[in-house]
């Protein structure tokens, strides 16, 4: 009898931090592929807030639940890393519309240079629509919080980031 190939998903994003709607996103995908990598990305021409270490740290304790994704980093490009990886799955997440453009145009770009590789869409659920790490660290920047969009140790590191910084221009 023909054993059944596993199917290996890559999510990748930068994850800085991990919310509750990439949360989601990894919790649907782990529902349909047999694994789920999720890829955070260090890209040297970007500043992130968390270096990597720390946002694997939270990605991984954020995803404990789920047996059969695990978290990864990687650098260079993506369909390199994905092929490296033996998987055949790019996740993506929707929100608005306002991300298709992009994300459609990153689907085809990886097309062309992987056409073996599918990039596979997930929408997000309407509570996390609006919600993405740049506006959850703005508002942490300025004093605010998002309790219920974060898992606890991404809202604690947020504190303590922000916390800290206060702190320390005062
Ligand atoms: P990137 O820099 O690659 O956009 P992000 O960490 O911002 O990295 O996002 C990674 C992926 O998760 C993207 O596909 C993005 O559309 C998706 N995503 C981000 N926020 C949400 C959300 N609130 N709900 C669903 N998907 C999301």
């Amino acid at each position: 009898m023909k054993r059944k190939r596993l199917v290996c998903a890559v999510y990748p994003g930068s994850f800085d931090p991990i919310t509750n709607g990439h949360v989601y996103i990894a919790e649907r995908a782990a529902a349909i592929f047999d694994e789920v990598r999720v890829s955070i990305l260090l890209n040297l021409q970007k500043q992130y807030t968390f270096d990597v270490e720390e946002r694997r740290a939270i990605a991984s304790e954020a995803l404990s639940h789920l047996p059969n994704v695990t978290v990864d980093s990687f650098t260079g490009l993506l369909v390199d890393y994905v092929r490296q990886q033996d998987a055949q799955v790019i996740v993506r997440g929707l929100r608005a519309m306002s991300d298709f453009e992009y994300e459609f145009q990153m689907a085809l770009m990886n097309r062309q240079l992987a056409p073996e590789i599918e990039t596979f869409f997930i929408v997000t659920d309407a509570q996390y629509s609006y919600l993405s790490s740049s506006v959850v660290r703005d508002i942490f920047r300025l004093g605010g919080s998002m309790d219920n969009m974060l898992p606890q140790g991404a809202l604690r590191r947020l504190r303590e980031r922000f916390q800290a910084h206060s702190h320390k221009t005062e």
